[in-house]
């Protein structure tokens, strides 16, 4: 039996608070404010099957508890689980399936994700078909009496697309289904999917929660007893959790989550506006333009946009050369962090996905724009941009979306 996370007095705080506060109370034993890492792998017994609430640090372990409280009450979620990675937290929630099962995975999921159905729970005998989200006649017909799950992102990565969170929370619970959202982009601070009606929310805690690249993890979220019950056996049984370490630093990483969201979105506006009247530039994509087709929708589910934007420039080789020409921006895979990245998302992060449906234009460019000063930022994406032939011709600058 999944134990539900405490109620604390903080419970009715804002989300700033609670991200501070919430299963951080002051250590009971010393006073620290700062919840101690638990150092251990055991703890003592004061007679067989007597303890404190913990006995073996893979089934549970005071920090970890801590960060799962914390995480919990952000999501708006009852109970928290933390894993080692965002995939183990993306595999435990899988693991709930039966082979024979049909999941509906949104056609331009992360790479890893798609990676997984394929390769690893499709090769156990899960089925899933990989369709776009925000076209419904597309998921009526892939529907199947077997379907038991959607597995959505919103915004995706990398190609920012934005789905419908209420309406396809209500689509699939009339027909039975469970809808899980990777929330990895968006933060809760952005989007809180089980308010909108998902069952269950995921996440890599490696990006914006822990949010100082130095850190990898995940997370499952969820108020559904019965899933909370499976997942928190899985997490258990299965043994993919984090050290006591790497939940420290989530923890104190997501203390800050809110102020750094919002650096992370106002820093993002302003290079999009950059990348929007840059004669390099075909196309930008960022959930915040008007021209973006899921605009409304991101307008209605989220608070702001995020700190992640892909544009594409005329060309592959062109894409390449101007990654490589970023200073300021690192060239590195990951997100979320403090510090702004680029990538190749044909050559990098969706490497994974090649030869699959899921079609990654070599043309693209993701951006994690960070919260150094924006004006550094500028004048890196147009050192980096400079030398691409729409700049020396003078083309007119490219649709703002699409
Ligand atoms: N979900 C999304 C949206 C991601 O971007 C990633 C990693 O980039 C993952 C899940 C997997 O997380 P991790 O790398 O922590 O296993």
């Amino acid at each position: 039996m999944t134990v539900p996370s405490r109620p604390s007095i903080w419970d009715g705080g804002g989300f700033a608070t609670r991200a501070i506060h919430v299963g951080q109370e002051p250590d009971a034993g010393t006073g620290a404010v700062a919840v101690p890492v638990y150092q251990t792998s055991t703890f003592a017994q004061s007679g067989v099957g007597v303890h404190r609430g913990w006995e073996y640090a893979r089934s549970g372990n005071p920090t970890r508890d801590a960060l799962q409280a914390a995480l919990a009450s952000l999501e708006g979620a009852t109970y928290g689980f933390a894993f080692a990675s965002g995939l183990a937290a993306c595999d435990a929630v899988l693991r709930c399936l039966r082979p024979g099962d049909h999941v509906l995975v949104a056609n331009d999921v992360y790479g890893g994700t798609y990676r997984q159905f394929a390769r690893v729970h499709g090769a156990w005998g899960l089925d899933f078909d990989a369709v776009d989200l925000s076209d419904r006649a597309a998921v009526d017909a892939a529907w199947r009496p077997s379907t038991r799950l959607l597995w959505v992102e919103t915004p995706t990565n990398p190609l920012l697309n934005i789905v419908d969170i209420e309406t396809l929370a209500g689509y699939a619970h009339d027909r039975g289904g469970v809808v899980v959202v990777d929330n990895t982009f968006a933060t809760p601070y952005l989007q809180q999917p089980l308010a909108l009606g998902a069952d269950v929310v995921v996440h890599s805690t490696t990006k914006y929660l822990g949010g100082h690249s130095d850190v990898v993890g995940g997370a499952v979220l969820t108020s559904d007893e019965r899933l909370a019950d499976d997942i928190g056996f899985l997490q258990n049984a299965v043994g993919a959790v984090p050290g006591p370490w790497d939940t420290f630093l989530v923890l104190r990483g997501i203390k800050t989550l809110a102020l750094r969201m919002q650096a992370h979105c106002e820093n993002a506006r302003a290079v999009v506006e950059a990348l929007c009247s840059h004669p390099a530039v075909t196309l930008v994509r960022y959930p915040g333009l008007a021209g973006h087709p899921g605009h409304d929708v991101a307008a209605r589910q989220m608070r702001d946009f995020g700190g992640m934007v892909s544009f594409h420039l005329a060309d592959g080789p062109s894409a390449l050369a101007a990654c490589a020409r970023f200073r300021v921006f690192t060239l590195a895979e990951s997100l979320g962090g403090v510090e702004s990245l680029v990538e190749h998302p044909g050559r990098m992060t969706h490497l994974s996905v090649a030869g699959s449906p899921l079609q990654i234009p070599d043309t693209l460019i993701r951006l994690s724009v960070g919260i150094e000063d924006a004006e550094d930022l500028l004048d890196d994406v147009r050192q980096a941009l400079g030398h691409e032939p729409g700049q020396a011709l003078g083309h007119e600058p490219g649709p703002a979306l699409g």
